[in-house]
């Protein structure tokens, strides 16, 4: 009954309808569509009653582990939990019913709404200007480089290399090669901090820019990111801030005072909006003044009257990058998060996660002790060296006791910088209470027993879940 590769299709009943859209067909809007978009009897479509396809997907939802029914400390992805408030914000009618093709004119409470949550994106990252349109951080940092691009072939500079450092995330080398650049991978030093003197080596007039991450991806803080900045200038380039997670440094340090020219701000890692399995994000970008004419569009201004509209007077932009308008919901819940946390509230919701990801490093060190000393930011690098089995051995057996696997690096994982052997990257977030966090460092403790005394326990995990190792051959 509940297999889990049943579909709806496996569920049809020929004459099983639902009645939750009874009537529909008699409404005056219906009956004035054209024959050919009533012609329903062609698709094909399972006939499922409603009771059956509730009962499909409430079990669906129950099968997969997400934030609201459990921990979930994903290093570098942040899955903190999303207050319900701004999903009742993002079904207010006038914005749910808005129209994608509606004429712009009409749309001022959307406009409204993006001048505002630009103002806000530019005043916590310390930038200029902002097009809140990108659909993901991916995304985001696509259009932040062809940003970069359009400036420097519009001041007649041909600076075709992108500098990214090994511990960057992934996107940030992809990113790079779409928007047409050659990228270099710039090394971290002992201290997983950015090689100075490599970069300083790298840093070669065909250089448009170096992308970082501060605090990196292994959670530590750039120290050197004053010097960085003056390099780079100094250089010519731009330098690149890979914004997607600013839990560590929101109301405590802005890109834009750090040196940085270009941020991207990941709004469901950040400023709590879904997430997840590819869901619908969204990845505004924002610059400093003297690229805010590549921006792509729509950036949303206000005018004398207070009326607010794109503004259409952007002859260099890079142009339109996202269908429509951006994701409107999420944006909205965004500006729901923001408006209810209040600049006061961001600083503490940052000080909280860096508090609880020392917590968890300190607590969790004698099992999984942290690859680079001292503090740790939002999120902590834990070394599975003292492991019998592995640490992704380790974090496939916490899956049992409800937890979600932190993200795994080193070999055969994610692209890291390249010694690393096996190891965690855990971020707890700020929303987990003591608790909670208390509750997950007992399970930690558990399977750490278990290691000791029962590998083939933790090498059989998951036994709870029913798909267990999707592509895992190790
Ligand atoms: C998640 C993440 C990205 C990519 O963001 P998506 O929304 O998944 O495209 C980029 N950089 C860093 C540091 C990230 O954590």
């Amino acid at each position: 009954m509940s297999a889990i590769s049943q579909t709806l299709l496996d569920l049809h009943r020929p004459g099983a309808a639902s009645d939750a859209l009874g009537g529909m067909a008699d409404t005056p809007a219906m009956a004035a569509l054209p024959a050919f978009a009533k012609a329903r009897t062609a698709m094909g479509l399972p006939e499922v009653s409603e009771v059956d396809v509730v009962r499909h997907f409430t079990r669906l939802s129950l099968e997969s582990h997400g934030v609201d029914n459990g921990p979930y400390p994903l290093g570098s992805c942040t899955m903190k939990y999303n207050p319900k408030r701004n999903d009742v914000l993002a079904l207010l009618p006038g914005f749910a019913y808005a129209h994608p093709l509606q004429p712009s004119a009409t749309l001022g409470g959307v406009w409204a709404l993006y001048e505002r949550l630009q103002t806000m994106v530019c005043e916590i990252t310390g930038m200029h200007s902002c097009c809140l349109a990108p659909a993901a951080g991916a995304q985001g940092e696509l259009a932040g480089l062809l940003t970069i691009r359009a400036h420097f072939q519009h001041i007649g500079q041909n600076r075709p290399v992108v500098l990214v450092p090994d511990s960057a995330h992934g996107t940030n080398p992809a990113s790079a090669a779409m928007a047409g650049f050659v990228c270099r991978i710039v090394p971290s030093n002992p201290q997983g901090r950015v090689d100075m003197a490599a970069l300083r080596a790298m840093l070669t007039p065909d250089v448009a820019a170096f992308m970082l991450t501060n605090p990196s991806t292994l959670g530590l803080f750039e120290d050197q990111i004053v010097e960085i900045a003056a390099l780079v200038h100094a250089n010519g380039a731009l330098l690149y801030y890979d914004g997607a997670n600013l839990n560590a440094l929101m109301g405590i340090v802005r890109p834009g005072d750090m040196g940085f020219d270009v941020v991207h701000v990941n709004v469901h890692k950040t400023f709590a909006t879904p997430h997840g399995g590819g869901g619908p994000g969204a990845g505004p970008v924002a610059v400093k003044h003297a690229l805010a004419a590549y921006l792509p569009s729509p950036v949303v201004v206000r005018a004398a009257d207070g009326v607010c509209a794109p503004d259409m007077q952007r002859p260099l932009s890079i142009g339109q990058i996202k269908s429509f308008h951006g994701h409107v919901a999420v944006l909205l819940r965004a500006y729901g998060y923001l408006r209810t946390m209040g600049a006061a509230g961001l600083r503490e919701a940052s000080e909280n996660a860096v508090l609880n990801a020392n917590y968890l490093q300190h607590q969790l060190a004698p099992m999984l002790p942290p690859v680079y000393l001292g503090h740790c930011k939002h999120e902590t690098l834990l070394s599975g060296e003292r492991l019998n089995t592995s640490a992704r051995q380790f974090a496939k057996r916490l899956i049992d006791y409800g937890i979600h696997p932190p993200t795994l690096v080193g070999a055969g994982c994610v692209y890291f910088p390249g010694d690393l052997k096996s190891a965690m990257l855990i971020e707890p977030t700020e929303t987990e209470s003591k608790a909670s966090l208390d509750y997950q460092i007992g399970i930690f403790r558990k399977v750490f027993h278990e290691d000791a005394h029962d590998e083939a326990l933790v090498n059989n995990a998951p036994t709870s879940r029913k798909i267990a190792r999707i592509d895992a051959k190790g």
